[in-house]
């Protein structure tokens, strides 16, 4: 614990937050609980069409998580057994998971050294007759090359699904990311930029027929009750977690503003030290769900861990293991060495603290422990 910080330092601070904005949850909240609509209450058609706004897209879907979000997209799109589904080895499980439990088979492409994001350079080369779509994912806040892949994908007739769950909110060309594939999907688990009070997630489309899919397969199948169209799954979002979003929706702009200002601090007050700090793409606007920087060396990252948790500053590791890796995902077609960069990324990323409630005392103090451990590049 520092001694001269004058608040303990948190790597997602959701506490504080909460507390600037609780009038205004509270009395959402209330709301929902007077009308007993837990299910299906108007306030989920509200956030729906709030969120649709947002992004600047005809439809959106509340639905139970991010990772239905992405089942039920696949599933929405006809993708199953004997079908390829393209995506990046270096995300959340949930990416893989959702392809692999409609019974589709995930090709990876290797990711670019500076993004962390899909190479797009390498995408044509993974794709087979058997492909249907390309799953991108907009890692720790920052756009991947959306237009390219998009690009591709319509040239070779292929789908895409953007995995939006941590970019909500980022842009690309100034367009928002989430509005360039087919379907694009997020989720609200609490620590995203926009969480809410448990699980929630969205799908969104431009497309009203698959708008009415995703829709549907998301409550059973069904558009009439106990009529059932297409084989679903329960996954609605609550009418609660609904309420939370549509007042946090509101303060997207100035949550992801103020991780911005964060990221702008540590970037100064690390520019000399001996890591690499994130690279941002010029024709996106970043929004650090993470802060993640890249250590020179490989097998310093735990000690340096260690090192900073003994200060009292927590970090975190995404990801420690590329997709392909895992025992559970284990595909013969990728073995230990098929992805280089992914597997050389993973053993050397940090992820430092990042919310909205940070100051720059922090991330000054957070620098300087950082430097005293890995050294200035002077
Ligand atoms: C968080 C996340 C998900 C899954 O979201 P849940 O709401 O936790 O199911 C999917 N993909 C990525 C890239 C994520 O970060």
């Amino acid at each position: 614990m520092a001694p001269t910080l004058s608040k303990r330092i948190q790597l997602v601070d959701l506490v504080s937050l909460h507390r600037r904005l609780k009038p205004e949850l509270d009395a959402e909240i209330e709301k929902v609980i007077a009308s007993a609509s837990f299910i299906n209450g108007a306030v989920v058609g509200e956030l729906e069409c709030a969120l649709s706004k947002y992004l600047g897209i005809r439809f959106a879907v509340g639905c139970a998580n991010g990772t239905d979000a992405l089942q039920i997209a696949l599933m929405a799109l006809g993708i199953g057994r004997g079908d390829e589904v393209i995506t990046t080895p270096f995300s959340f499980a949930a990416t893989v998971e959702a392809i692999m439990l409609v019974g589709a088979t995930p090709r990876y492409v290797d990711i670019d050294e500076r993004t962390f994001n899909m190479n797009a350079d390498l995408l044509e080369e993974a794709i087979t007759p058997k492909t249907k779509a390309i799953m991108p994912v907009h890692l720790y806040g920052q756009a991947a090359e959306i237009d390219r892949i998009t690009h591709i994908a319509c040239e070779h007739g292929l789908d895409v699904i953007e995995d939006n769950a941590q970019s909500f909110g980022a842009t690309y060309k100034g367009k928002k990311v989430g509005t360039f594939g087919r379907i694009s999907t997020t989720s609200f688990f609490p620590a995203k930029n926009l969480g809410a009070f448990g699980d929630a997630g969205a799908m969104f489309t431009n497309d009203e027929e698959l708008f009415w899919k995703l829709k549907m397969i998301a409550q059973h199948g069904a558009k009439i009750r106990y009529t059932h169209e297409y084989l679903g799954m329960n996954s609605r979002l609550d009418s609660i977690q609904a309420a939370v979003l549509k007042v946090k929706l509101n303060y997207l702009d100035e949550f992801n503003a103020r991780r911005r200002a964060a990221a702008d601090l540590y970037d100064k007050y690390l520019s000399d030290a001996n890591v690499q700090t994130p690279y941002r793409d010029p024709n996106g606007m970043h929004i650090f769900h993470q802060y993640t920087i890249l250590l020179s060396k490989t097998g310093e990252r735990d000690e340096l861990q260690k090192f900073l948790n003994a200060h009292g500053i927590p970090s975190s590791v995404h990801y420690p293991m590329p997709l392909h890796l895992q025992k559970a995902f284990v595909n013969e077609a990728y073995p230990k060495g098929a992805l280089p960069i992914a597997e050389s990324i993973a053993e050397r990323v940090l992820s430092l603290p990042m919310h909205t409630e940070l100051d720059e005392e922090q991330i000054a103090y957070i620098a300087e422990k950082i430097i005293e451990f890995v050294g200035s590049k002077s």
